[in-house]
């Protein structure tokens, strides 16, 4: 697979394999392939073997080692209409996952999704995925949120599940079956950049963390599975890793995200560490307090108190923080009290509770409160793709003009299956469907072995950009410039927003990116400089933080996970469509519009217009 003309042959005079930035030498080695998926989570791994074992040469890249990607965490479940514990229909499914978007999921990407869900789960089945059985040896599905029969009626088990690690156990499946097809894996290496040529992806840059060289992959195709940005947050339940890398290469390349608005809160994170701590917990008896005491849940809610919607409990705890009424020195967690309930309860009952209070609040729930705040879960938004994973973008008035080279799958993407909220289970369902469409797509587009166009000067650009991190010599730590970005989220862009909170939030992530030019980074080598990851980290979250914030503020209208308390209701009218964002490096933004995808794939089903809005 050779290039026209040999890849890395600099063209600025610096010695062969090299490149100079600044009088520095960057060793740069070349790499070709057919296809090169950055991401080795469940989406990436799922489309890189896929893609393998259709006889492209491939390679997955990861920052860090694949079983250690943040999907290994997901405990509940993968949803698919099996019917193996009662009645079920992909139709159905279909139908929970549009209302559950609030009418803002494209509905051709969630027909393929929820009809290709029952051969992909007993595809997993056969590629070794351990499932929980039933007496009769089926494949074990448990109910979850928003999971119905027959159009809302009845309550679906619809979710398998592999015991309480079903995450764990997928992805360490899909990377058994990644080696099994001979894909390369480049582990420990940063994605920095894509290559784009004229419009056209072209390749990949990475850093290699553990020698400090420079890799440039040329490729016919670069997937991007590089998940959620959680980290943009304060609280989040998601791994520091959850950088949203993709999306910010994405953004850097000139493409826009789409639906950053939409992120997902949960309200029991352990403040600072962000772990869950499970709805279990108020049902059995547990109840938050503010600072003076007060159980505040009997005013917002006062016949569910405690046990109000997530939605609520979130939203209430946001007010008493915002309010003043928080507790701890800073005034910004509430705490949620078990220590009254029987020590045997506590023991029997929420053992995993008690050790995960232990370990990351430091405290013995027999005695003390635990801390929590709403925690980022999971972000709706990311590149926006159809449901081949093609990325779109939105150029000559055409809102789905295809991204030659490109795809995007997993939380990383937007395609957009959930819409405006997703429903438990379905991401772990996002990730195997369209990791193998991204499969089946790039087997279509990509000819093996076809030549590459030879380009030069390819990714100087992006080891310029690690370069000036890398000696950036100014006053203020990467650490205290994110922690300012993650603590005006926090505050003015949680679950509960308003035209006010939004334009502060706005205000204080303008003053971050003003920061920016002032970074300082001490570590200067290029070896294992966890200094620089961290900061190239933050350049990434920051540039998505803004993509939320200023959709946040624009979007007048509640739907879904958006909660404007100025404007209660939705308004299809208006806003019945997805936003697109672009962000350039300095934090200015453009905004634009695609139009929802109302139409399903096929005949086997109508559509669902949007409805009065039922909770
Ligand atoms: C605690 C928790 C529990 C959950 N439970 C469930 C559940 O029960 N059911 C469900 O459906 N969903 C659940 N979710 C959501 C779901 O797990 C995630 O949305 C999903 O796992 C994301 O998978 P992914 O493949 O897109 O990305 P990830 O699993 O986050 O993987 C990202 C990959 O990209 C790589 N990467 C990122 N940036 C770079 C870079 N610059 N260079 C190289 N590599 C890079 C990383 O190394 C990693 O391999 C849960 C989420 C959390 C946080």
């Amino acid at each position: 697979m050779p290039l026209d003309e040999k890849g890395g042959s600099p063209a600025n005079g610096s010695a062969p394999g090299t490149v100079s930035i600044g009088g520095r030498a960057y060793k740069v080695v070349d790499h070709v392939y057919d296809v090169v998926v950055v991401g080795a989570g469940g989406a990436g791994l799922r489309a890189t073997f896929g893609i393998a074992a259709k006889g492209l040469k491939t390679a997955c890249i990861s920052k860090v080692f694949p079983t250690r990607s943040h999907t290994v965490a997901a405990q509940g479940g993968i949803s698919a209409a099996l019917g193996n514990m009662g009645a079920d229909d992909w139709r159905w499914h279909m139908y929970d996952t549009v209302k559950g978007s609030d009418w803002l999921g494209d509905q051709d990407a969630i027909e393929y999704m929820c009809r290709e869900a029952i051969p992909a789960i007993i595809e997993l089945e056969h590629y070794g995925v351990p499932f929980s059985r039933t007496p009769a040896g089926k494949i074990y599905q448990r109910p979850f949120g928003g999971m119905t029969t027959e159009f809302g009626k009845g309550i679906a088990q619809r979710t398998c599940a592999a015991a309480d690690r079903t995450g764990h156990a997928i992805l360490h499946t899909l990377y058994q079956q990644s080696l099994k097809h001979h894909a390369e894996f480049f582990i420990e290496y940063f994605a920095l950049d894509l290559i784009m040529d004229e419009g056209v992806c072209r390749g990949v840059m990475a850093w290699n963390l553990d020698d400090g060289t420079i890799h440039r992959f040329r490729a016919h195709m670069v997937v991007l599975a590089t998940g959620g940005y959680g980290r943009a947050y304060f609280s989040a339940t998601s791994a520091h890793t959850c950088t949203g890398d993709g999306g910010a290469m994405a953004l850097r390349a000139g493409l826009p995200v789409q639906d950053m608005e939409f992120i997902q809160f949960h309200p029991t994170g352990i403040y600072g560490a962000g772990c869950l701590i499970t709805e279990g917990v108020r049902g059995e008896g547990g109840y938050v307090t503010n600072s003076s005491g007060e159980r505040f849940m009997e005013r917002y809610a006062p016949s569910a108190k405690d046990l109000a919607s997530r939605d609520v409990v979130s939203r209430s705890m946001t007010i008493e923080i915002r309010e003043g009424r928080g507790c701890g020195p800073n005034k910004d967690y509430i705490e949620l009290h078990i220590e009254h309930l029987e020590p045997k309860v506590i023991h029997e009952r929420l053992p995993g509770i008690a050790e995960t209070a232990r370990i990351f609040a430091g405290v013995d729930v027999t005695k003390q409160p635990i801390p929590i705040v709403p925690t980022c879960h999971y972000n709706m938004g990311g590149i926006p793709t159809n449901f081949r994973c093609e990325v779109v973008t939105v150029k000559h008035g055409d809102p789905n003009q295809v991204v030659p080279g490109l795809m995007a799958i997993g939380e990383a993407a937007c395609v957009s299956v959930h819409g405006a909220n997703r429903l438990g289970s379905n991401s772990l369902l996002d990730l195997v469907v369209f990791g193998r469409s991204a499969a089946i797509r790039a087997a279509e587009v990509v000819q093996a072995g076809a030549a590459h166009k030879s380009l030069p000067n390819a990714g100087e650009d992006a080891i310029a950009r690690l370069d000036k991190a890398r000696h950036a010599n100014g006053g203020t730590g990467t650490a205290q410039l994110r922690l300012e970005m993650q603590r005006a989220m926090q505050s003015d862009c949680a679950v509960f927003r308003t035209q006010q909170s939004l334009d502060e939030g706005c205000k204080r992530l303008d003053k971050v990116f003003g920061g920016k030019t002032d970074i300082r980074v001490k570590d200067r080598s290029l070896i294992w400089n966890s200094d620089l990851v961290e900061t190239l980290e933050f350049e990434n979250l920051v540039l998505q933080a803004q993509a939320t914030v200023r959709s946040a503020a624009n979007r007048t209208e509640s739907r879904g996970a958006h909660a404007r308390e100025d404007f209660p209701e939705r308004d299809d009218k208006n806003w019945l469509k997805h936003t697109v964002i672009w962000v350039d490096e300095k934090g200015g933004t453009k905004i634009d519009y695609r139009p929802v995808k109302l139409q399903p794939m096929s005949n086997d089903v109508q559509s669902f217009p949007p409805k009065a809005r039922v909770y």
